[in-house]
């Protein structure tokens, strides 16, 4: 699985180091992590990495598109690295939870704006919000 995750940092001209290959592999495994989550994540293979390093591979993957970072509004920003594909988000309220939504008619931007004001538009992000199936079930208990 390795080769894999240095193949795609070939493929964006970013050296193959150490902690870019746990942050991918971290991402890989994990979807919707926040940076907290990642650090944890990343010192179970890797103990010494500093949180510094960690924010630097975070920012250094997103800009070359490897990762994609999602912030809902009044939430901590979140990496995944589904790329590419131009899928949405279902965000619990109460508990903060994310799953993907696929793009409603299959490639980006996937929605027409009414009045586009002469942007071209290539991308479009939805996040739906509501209550994921855990804290409906929590509520219904009470
Ligand atoms: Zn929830
Ligand atoms: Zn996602």
């Amino acid at each position: 699985m390795a080769t894999d995750l240095e193949a795609q940092l070939r493929a964006v001209s970013l050296r193959v180091t150490r902690p870019r290959l746990a942050v991918l592999a971290a991402l890989r495994d994990h979807r919707h992590v926040d940076t907290d989550t990642v650090i944890a994540l990343v010192r179970v293979e890797y103990p010494t990495v500093s949180q510094q390093t960690v924010y630097d591979v975070l920012h250094a993957l997103t800009r070359a598109g490897l990762v994609r970072r999602i912030q809902p509004a009044g939430a901590t920003a979140r990496y995944e690295s589904r790329v590419g594909d131009n899928h949405h988000h279902v965000v619990c309220r109460s508990c903060g939870a994310i799953a993907d939504v696929d793009c409603t008619v299959g490639h980006a931007p996937c929605l027409t704006a009414s009045d586009d004001h002469g942007f071209v538009v290539d991308e479009a992000e939805v996040v739906y919000w509501g209550t994921c199936p855990d804290c409906a079930t929590e509520r219904t208990a009470q």
